[in-house]
């Protein structure tokens, strides 16, 4: 058994649905679950509805330009107009118009049920349109499987209720058919409320399933030929990692990688699951793993880099030390303002923070700090973590940008630099 993710660029499209359909066609000589995100960037559009409607601006025009993007991907996919994909589809924009009114509503609770209808969308048209294609599937309720509590927005999984249902959903589909057909990024409360587990969610479900079907792998089909070693927006010559390891790809989350989020992989990991990364767009070509094994270290060299970082020196009025009390106090500054911090270094007089640089609060921050202490900073800088690094990994990154914090362990080197 095995499980697919298509995310929502692999979906934007009739093109896009209709290469799906051929990738799904050719994997099922044994059962496999697709679990599918929102078409395109309909998340994004559906919070756009409801922000507009919270603040009383039109919201007719965002609504209809959704509701046109879905109908002309499912008019160019079936060409008979009776096809049951028009109702349905009209029945899920009748519920969206239906709920982002509902103003006076939780507005958690209102969000989940609009924006997990994206999901309702491209599950619908793409369950109907393999059938079109004669690819027998079933298509299900996801609120029928994974079973959360009512945490609107950030739903927690409840796995042993979780593993019973879908075990038995899956059951029932795969013995009449090889493929289910399900969303991505929402879960059921016991009220059979949506419930979605937040922002880009829907590797996490594919996780769920994974894990609870104990299957053999789970494949994310991205529009990348696999784990890349750095972010290509800022490095030109990124390469495309083999294979790695579950504790190095948490590693390299945790520096800021956004190569898949903890939370997804923590139950893959569990149940040794292989994790495979492949692009949609060639889909014979090898792409990326993630295993359980221990080998001794990933091929090359990974790269995070963090844009936009203020580097704050702090040092008391008094020439006098930094102690324990000073840090709480500066620590507690810094969340009250909302800075996350990902980097520090300390002396005996002064202690310095590499922050992400919030310009929303970062004047409360300095006035706040600057009632107890000196306080000198440099912003528009940028922090990169290198893993694994060697020296001439260093010397390339850095070029002849000036250094100004450098911290480096056995596996990991952070610089803070300025153009
Ligand atoms: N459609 C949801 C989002 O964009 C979930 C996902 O794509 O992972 O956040
Ligand atoms: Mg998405």
């Amino acid at each position: 058994m095995q499980v697919f993710k298509f995310g929502g660029a692999s979906v934007n499209s009739a093109k896009a649905v209709q290469n799906v359909a051929k990738i799904v066609a050719q994997h099922l000589d044994k059962p496999l679950v697709v679990v599918v995100s929102a078409m395109g960037k309909t998340t994004n559009a559906l919070e756009d509805l409801l922000t507009a409607n919270r603040e009383k601006r039109d919201t007719m025009l965002i609504y209809n330009q959704i509701r046109e993007y879905h109908l002309q991907i499912v008019d160019e996919l079936f060409p008979d107009k009776s096809h049951r994909i028009y109702s349905e589809v009209e029945g899920v924009f009748f519920a969206i118009m239906n709920t982002y009114k509902l103003s006076d509503e939780d507005y958690d609770y209102q969000y989940d049920q609009m924006v997990g209808l994206g999901e309702m969308l491209s599950s619908k048209i793409l369950s109907y349109y393999l059938q079109q294609v004669e690819i027998s599937n079933q298509w299900v309720d996801v609120k029928t499987c994974i079973a959360t509590d009512s945490t609107f927005r950030e739903g927690k999984v409840n796995w042993t209720q979780s593993e019973i249902q879908i075990r038995d959903v899956a059951k029932n589909v795969f013995s009449t058919s090889n493929c289910l057909v399900t969303q991505g990024f929402i879960g059921g409360d016991d009220k059979g409320r949506m419930v979605t587990l937040g922002r880009e969610g829907s590797d996490y479900s594919a996780a769920i399933f994974a894990y609870c079907l104990n299957v053999e792998n789970l494949t994310i089909w991205k529009d990348v030929p696999g784990f890349l070693n750095a972010d290509p927006r800022y490095f030109k010559d990124a390469k495309k990692l083999n294979q790695i390891t579950y504790s190095e790809a948490i590693e390299l989350a945790y520096y800021g990688a956004t190569i898949i989020h903890p939370k997804s992989i923590k139950p893959l990991q569990n149940r040794r699951i292989p994790l495979i990364v492949k692009s949609f767009n060639n889909p014979e070509a090898e792409g990326s793993i993630i295993l359980n094994e221990t080998f001794e270290k990933p091929e090359m060299a990974c790269y995070i880099c963090k844009p936009n970082q203020v580097l704050i020196s702090i040092y008391p009025k008094d020439f006098s030390f930094i102690a324990e009390q000073n840090m709480s106090y500066i620590f507690f500054v810094f969340a009250e303002n909302n800075m996350k911090i990902n980097l520090i270094q300390n002396s005996a007089v002064s202690f310095t923070v590499c922050a992400d640089e919030n310009k929303q609060h970062f004047g409360d921050l300095i006035a706040a700090l600057s009632n107890n202490f000196k306080v000198r900073y440099n912003n528009g800088l940028e922090l990169i973590t290198i893993r694994h690094y060697g020296e001439k990994d260093i010397k390339a990154v850095v070029g002849d940008r000036t250094i100004l914090l450098e911290q480096r362990n056995r596996t990991t080197a952070q610089l803070v630099l300025q153009k």
